[in-house]
This record gives structure tokens, C-alpha cells and sequence, in this order.
């Protein structure tokens, strides 16, 4: 075992403080990770505000998680000591059910084992990346490409694999009128990866006040939600909609800008349900759907096609101890785009 320092929440007011944790040894198969960088997902303030359930506090956030290797099990053969590497949302899953052998490891049958907040195999509570290094199984630890730095990589590990699944899933490319609904951590991507893929890219916004950003982005057109007047105008015009907003939304007005057959995504996972109206989806033949981040094969394919396109996040890089400050800039919508934390100042 070993101790490192982290930041961790003990309560649901969801307020960050240092702490220390304890890491395993690595066994045969792990990989030990010197955390550099870390972002802050808004599914990190739901949890440690308990807007998911009741977490097991202390509980260290975090899973934008991006290092560098020091050292490796007997057994490891994809990593070796010095490679930059990343680690997303999960650390395990089961391996032979039916969603794990198909590369679908988020959707594991037996319950995949997420980052943080989860029970691991030895039975203790996982903790994230908030932290100055990690111990994770080989299999869920990924290559991240020498051209992209490791604080910009950080993010996609959660919001761009988040972003790539979906608009690959529903094979987005030049024929399609994508649109995303929120311009944050993984509405910014959602943009900027659409955009590389060659969609027609509408970002619907609640104002007008981030289009400059949007529009340079990668967004061919933008739309404030405020505006009544955006759901007559866009009537029936989408292939495909990305939500991405982290609060309830009036569905049945989102769904009635998508043309016959086209497909809402449900990416943002609000503390409450929404309420889904059936007229909507009847009269064109529309579907709504969701989609949890990616597997394990498709984030290492997210980050070569980023390296190749040279998409990354915009980002704002903290010190640890303005955590609590990024939150509240995150829950007001105030950040261009991602958080990431430099784990040095923990
Ligand atoms: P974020 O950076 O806070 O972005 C959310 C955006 O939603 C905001 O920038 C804002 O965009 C919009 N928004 C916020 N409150 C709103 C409201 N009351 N009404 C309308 N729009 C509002 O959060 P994020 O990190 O991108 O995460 C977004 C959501 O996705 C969270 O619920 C998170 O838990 C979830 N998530 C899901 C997955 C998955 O695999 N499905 C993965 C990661 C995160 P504008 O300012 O442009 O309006
Ligand atoms: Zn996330």
C-alpha cells in the first residue's frame, strides 16, 4: 500500500478538503499512474453532492485522469514505465458477458466498475483521480498519443469519449444536421468532434452569450433556447440531437425539432426525471435514446482520432485548492470549457 494526498468530500454539501488514501500495490496486471492532470465532470459534483444517491463518503472524485506510467505488473504488456496514459470512468468489468467481449464495457452486464464511488473486486471503495497517483487494471488504462499534451487530453477521457460514442454510433458525418444542446465540458466537444467528422453543427444555447466561442469552435450556427422563437424557426430540422445539459429540460420541445426518423440523445443525467410527452415521438416517427460514455477499444480510437484531427478541449487549468471555487463556476455555467486540476498542487 501506499498513501497519497488527495481532495475528497465527506459530506453532501459536497465541499472538498485535502486528505490522504491509500493505493494498492500494483499486482500482475495493474499499472501505477503518477496522476499530472485531472478534469472536473459535472457527474463529479452530482455524486459528491449526492444528487445520484448517497455516495460512500470520504469519496475522492474524479475520472478525467491523465499520467504518466511508474511502473508496471509482471504480467503487463500494453504499457511500460514513462508512457502517457489516461483512465476514464470505469477501472473494471466483468470481461465475458456479452457487452464486455463486444468492446462495450460501460454496459457490462454484471455492472462495470466504475472509477469512483464503486466497489472494486478486493471490496474496497474505489477513488479517483483528485489524487496524486492511481493503481488500475491494464485493460482499462489507454495510450495517450505524444502529440497531445497531457493537460488537454485530460477531459477526454470522460467528456470526449462521452461525445465520439454517439456521434459514431449514429454514424454523424457529412449529411448530418447535428445539433448540441448545452455549450459546456462535453457540449464544447460535442461541437468541436461533430464538426471534425464533418456534421452541419448547431449549438442551442440558453443565450447568445458564448456563440462567438461556439461559432469558432466548429458550430455552423447557433441558437439561444431563451428565445421562443428558436423551436418555430427549427422546427423539424435534425438528424440528430446531443443533449448534453445537466438539468431538466422541456423534451417534447427538443423532440420537435428533430425531422421524421431522427434520434435525441440523452447524455446529461439530471438529479431528476423528465417527463417525456408520446405526440412528439409518434407523429415523425422520432426516437430518444442515451448513451454512457464508451468502451475501451472505442476511448483509445477517441484519442488517435483527436491526435489525428487535432481536436482538444479548451481548458482552464486550477490549482487543488480552487476546487470548491470550480465548482460553483461549473454549476453557474462559468467555464470556458473544462476545469482541469494540475495534481502537483495537491
Ligand atoms: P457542464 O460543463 O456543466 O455543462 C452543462 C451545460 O448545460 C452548461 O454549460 C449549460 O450550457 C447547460 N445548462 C446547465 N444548466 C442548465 C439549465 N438549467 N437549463 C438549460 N441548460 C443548462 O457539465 P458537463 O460536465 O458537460 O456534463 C453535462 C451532463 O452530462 C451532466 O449531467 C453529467 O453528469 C453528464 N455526463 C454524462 C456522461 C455520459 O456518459 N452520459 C458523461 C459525462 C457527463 P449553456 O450555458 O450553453 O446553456
Ligand atoms: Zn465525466
Amino acid at each position: 500500500m501506499s498513501t497519497v494526498s488527495a481532495y475528497a468530500a465527506s459530506d453532501k454539501t459536497g465541499h472538498l478538503t485535502k486528505t490522504t488514501i491509500e493505493r494498492r500495490e500494483p499486482g500482475p496486471h495493474d499499472v501505477a499512474i503518477d496522476i499530472k492532470f485531472v478534469g472536473i465532470c459535472h457527474s463529479d459534483i452530482h455524486t459528491v453532492k449526492a444528487e445520484w444517491g448517497t455516495p460512500n463518503y470520504p469519496l475522492v472524485p474524479g475520472h478525467e485522469i491523465a499520467g504518466v506510467v511508474t511502473a508496471v505488473g509482471a504480467e503487463v504488456s500494453k504499457h511500460k514505465v514513462g508512457d502517457h496514459v489516461g483512465v476514464g470512468c470505469m477501472v473494471n468489468s466483468c470481461g465475458h458477458c456479452s457487452s464486455c467481449t463486444a468492446g462495450l464495457e460501460q454496459y457490462c452486464k454484471n455492472g462495470a466498475t466504475f472509477t469512483y464511488n464503486a466497489t472494486d473486486k478486493d471490496g474496497t471503495i474505489t477513488q479517483g483521480g483528485y489524487s496524486q497517483a492511481v493503481v488500475v487494471d491494464e485493460n482499462f488504462v489507454v495510450q495517450i498519443p505524444d502529440s497531445l499534451p497531457l493537460d488537454k487530453a485530460a477531459p477526454l477521457l470522460c467528456a470526449g469519449i462521452t461525445l465520439f460514442s454517439p456521434l459514431r454510433h449514429w454514424q454523424a458525418g457529412a449529411d448530418t444536421r447535428l445539433a448540441i444542446i448545452g455549450l459546456g465540458g462535453l457540449g464544447h466537444m460535442g461541437v468541436k468532434l461533430g464538426a471534425a467528422m464533418g456534421a452541419d453543427v448547431t449549438v442551442l444555447s440558453q443565450s447568445l452569450k458564448k456563440m462567438e466561442d461556439g461559432l469558432r469552435l466548429g458550430a455552423k450556427h447557433y441558437y439561444a433556447t431563451a428565445d421562443r422563437d428558436t423551436f418555430k424557426k427549427l422546427r423539424s430540422s435534425f438528424d440528430l440531437i446531443l443533449n448534453t445539459v445537466s438539468a431538466n429540460l422541456n423534451l417534447g420541445a427538443y423532440l420537435n425539432l428533430l425531422d421524421v426518423d431522427g434520434t435525441l440523445v440523452e447524455l446529461g443525467i439530471p438529479e431528476h426525471p423528465m417527463e417525456v410527452p408520446a405526440f412528439p415521438l409518434a407523429l415523425a416517427r422520432r426516437s430518444l435514446s442515451g448513451s454512457n460514455i464508451g468502451g475501451i477499444a472505442e476511448t483509445q480510437e477517441m484519442l488517435n482520432f483527436c491526435a489525428e484531427h487535432d481536436v482538444t478541449p479548451e481548458i482552464e487549468v486550477i490549482a487543488a485548492d480552487y476546487v470548491n471555487e470550480a465548482y460553483e463556476r461549473v454549476l453557474a455555467s462559468d467555464v470556458r470549457y473544462r476545469f482541469v486540476i494540475d495534481t502537483s498542487t495537491i
